[in-house]
């Protein structure tokens, strides 16, 4: 569409325009939680589900459109309509979502919000840390930066393997960046590298609604699967670049 047609529809269908105006700068927020932290700028009224950066069957057979239906369709869905019933009315309904994260980080009696809000961040950045045909090398500047911080690749996944093994419960392993080194850390619910000062590069969600379809109780065989096939390597390279 090019900025004439942009122009008459604006004139012709103006609610039309300001939802348009709410989605975008919703996706603007998701887009800028992809990148550095703190990314914030937009009050996004409104949050909304992102798209899925491919096809719901692109990660199978190692995670299958059946899991991703419930995962993303219901899961990831739901914590975006309970998050927009939480605020509505009240001090976060115009923050964009890393501002409703870190305002609620902590509080008792906002923990509700808490685990929405981060639960929406967590899983848009978790579809986005997995690819079809992922796995594989990393690229050269993250693969320098991991050698660096865990002596090889092999270790760096070994680590990560670790961490979502040995997360009691639900949670979540990360790849993040702390000052000069890269460290594997892993969190508990809803919790996320954002509030500890920590930069993520890549998660895997451990929750068993992540795998329980596929694997049921066999949580190693899905976190081995998504590290030797599905690990965007690339998206960590681009959030270490941000
Ligand atoms: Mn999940």
């Amino acid at each position: 569409m090019n900025s004439l047609d942009q122009h008459d529809q604006k004139m012709a269908f103006p609610e039309l325009q300001r939802r348009r105006f709410l989605v975008s700068s919703a996706s603007i927020a998701i887009g800028c939680a992809m990148g550095s932290f703190p990314a914030i700028g937009n009050a996004a009224t409104v949050h909304v589900l992102p798209a899925l950066p491919y096809a719901d069957d692109a990660l199978a057979p190692v995670i299958s459109s059946n899991t991703i239906s419930f995962h993303y369709g219901k899961h990831h869905k739901g914590y975006v309509d309970n998050l927009n019933k939480l605020i509505v009315a009240s001090d976060f309904a115009d923050m964009s979502l890393e501002k409703v994260i870190l305002a609620s980080a902590g509080q008792a009696e906002k923990s509700a919000i808490f685990n929405n809000s981060a639960q929406i961040w967590n899983h848009t950045f978790y579809w986005r840390s997995l690819r079809a045909n992922g796995g594989g090398e990393p690229p050269a500047a993250l693969k320098q930066k991991i050698e660096a911080s865990f002596g090889s690749v092999e270790a760096c996944k070994k680590e990560l393997a670790a961490a979502a093994m040995g997360q009691f419960g639900s949670g979540w392993a990360w790849l993040v960046q702390e000052g000069d080194k890269l460290k594997v850390v892993r969190t508990a619910n809803a919790e996320l590298p954002l509030t500890k000062g920590q930069k993520p590069l890549l998660t895997i969600d451990v929750w068993e609604h992540a795998y329980y379809l596929d694997y049921q109780n066999k949580r190693a065989d899905y976190v081995n699967a998504v590290l030797d096939k599905l690990i965007n390597w690339g998206f960590a390279a681009d959030n270490l670049a941000a």
